[in-house]
């Protein structure tokens, strides 16, 4: 029975962060992470990403294992045991711990159709799967039009390959883009070769072969497309992995809930990363993230909170992302059904788009504008009232001495 006095579920980026955290503050006492995927902590941005520019693989681990870390890979955590300290994984090890960290993350959605022949794209098993598939085959269907499937079918497109994605919404990132640019981003895809099915749904999928005959629903109902493929990726949103703190009886709500300080209802236990909903006071409200600096940042203070050097959890993350050549950065909550206020300084190339909810700005998008990261997250600070007008030319922030 191993017994950690740190115990971390889960291998992502959030547990490699939570083990650096603890490692700041204690370099002595032992820590076990159990994973169930097979790899060690790796950064999941460039497997949508830099990987399909030319980065190397190798590029993609985490910084070198820690003294006193043992990882125990290709495992899964399938019950926890709050009172007595204990988990249990799927070959029936047990584990004992004096402090937990529950960074289980989430796992895709499914479409019901397919199974396993669609690549619901998140590990790096999955990329190494499309990687192959790209290697031999040249056509590609892309179900989703949000992170997963803009990244992907971008990266594809990039790599000469030709894709038609499948989208529901009237664009690429309805979700978070005003109609604008969610029309511009959709004709700058089409410019680039990706075929793009809008108001369209993937109803079905069957084997031609070697390849997939995808069933698509087009907006008018008589009209079905079938698209034959070598490859189906699918990015449909994910599900919190709460499975483990529920049945543990902790309190869970759209995510496992914890304080400022990252424990649950269990003091001795933690939450970070995807998985957690935590207090942001600049929004006011209980969030849950699932990007990268969330979990980084959120994985290494729960790390030093749990070696006894907590501090409140405040900060807002922010995330960003590349479609081909554009890029943005963004912070707090961008939800296109707000009153979302454009701020250009070049048409959808260069500028700021704010999300005003009740007089303050809850979200800001910095379109090919860079380094404006904490002026926008202080925005988002202040209590306002703002008016639209108000936004004009707020960013960017001029740098000191301009
Ligand atoms: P996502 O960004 O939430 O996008 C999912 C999209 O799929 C939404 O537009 C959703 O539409 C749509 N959808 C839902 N059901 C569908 C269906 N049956 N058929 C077609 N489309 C459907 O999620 P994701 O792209 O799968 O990404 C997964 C996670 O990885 C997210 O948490 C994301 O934040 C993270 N990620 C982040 C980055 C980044 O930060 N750059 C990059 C990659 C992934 P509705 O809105 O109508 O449901």
């Amino acid at each position: 029975m191993p017994y950690y006095p740190y115990l971390i579920i889960g291998g992502g980026m959030t547990a490699d962060a939570a083990i650096r955290g603890i490692r700041a503050v204690d370099s002595d006492r032992a820590i076990g992470m159990v994973g169930d995927e097979p790899d060690p902590p790796y950064n999941r941005p460039p497997l949508s990403k830099g990987l399909w520019k030319g980065a190397p693989l190798e590029k993609i681990w985490r910084a070198p294992k820690l003294d006193g870390v043992q990882w125990h890979l290709g495992r899964r955590i399938q019950s926890l045991d709050v009172a007595r300290k204990q988990a249990t994984d799927d070959q029936g090890t047990v584990y004992t711990f004096d402090k937990c960290l529950l960074a289980t993350g989430g796992t895709p959605r499914r479409l019901p159709f397919g199974g396993d022949q669609i690549i619901y794209f998140r590990t790096l098993g999955d990329y190494r799967r499309l990687r192959a598939l790209a290697e031999r085959g040249d056509r590609f269907a892309v179900i989703g039009g949000g992170f997963i499937g803009s990244e992907v079918a971008a990266a594809l497109a990039m790599n000469r390959r030709q894709v038609t994605m499948v989208v529901p919404e009237t664009g690429i990132g309805e979700r978070i883009y005003p109609p604008s640019l969610v029309h511009f981003v959709s004709a700058y895809y089409r410019q680039h070769g990706v075929e793009l099915l809008i108001r369209a749904s993937a109803v079905g999928l069957e084997a031609r072969g070697e390849k997939l005959a995808l069933k698509v629903k087009m907006a008018n109902p008589a009209e079905e497309r079938e698209i034959v493929v070598d490859g189906v990726v699918a990015g449909i949103g994910i599900v919190p992995n709460v499975a483990l703190a529920r049945d543990a009886g902790l309190v869970v709500d759209n995510g496992i809930v914890v304080n400022e300080h990252l424990t649950t209802d269990s003091l001795d236990v933690y939450a970070a990363g995807d998985v957690a909903r935590f207090f942001n006071p600049a929004l006011g409200e209980r969030i849950r993230v699932e990007h990268e600096d969330n979990a980084n940042t959120m994985g290494h203070a729960a790390g030093r909170a749990m070696a006894g050097h907590g501090e409140p959890y405040h900060y807002l993350p922010f995330f960003y992302s590349d479609l081909f050549d554009l890029g943005y950065e963004a912070v707090g909550e961008l939800d296109a059904r707000t009153q979302v206020v454009e701020d250009w300084q070049e048409p959808y190339r260069k500028g700021s788009v704010y999300y005003l909810s009740g007089g303050r700005v809850r979200g800001v998008l910095l379109w090919n504008l860079w380094g404006q990261v904490d002026a926008a997250r202080e925005l988002i600070a202040e209590s306002g009232p703002f008016q639209p007008s108000d936004l004009k030319g707020r960013l960017p922030r001029p740098k000191s001495g301009d």
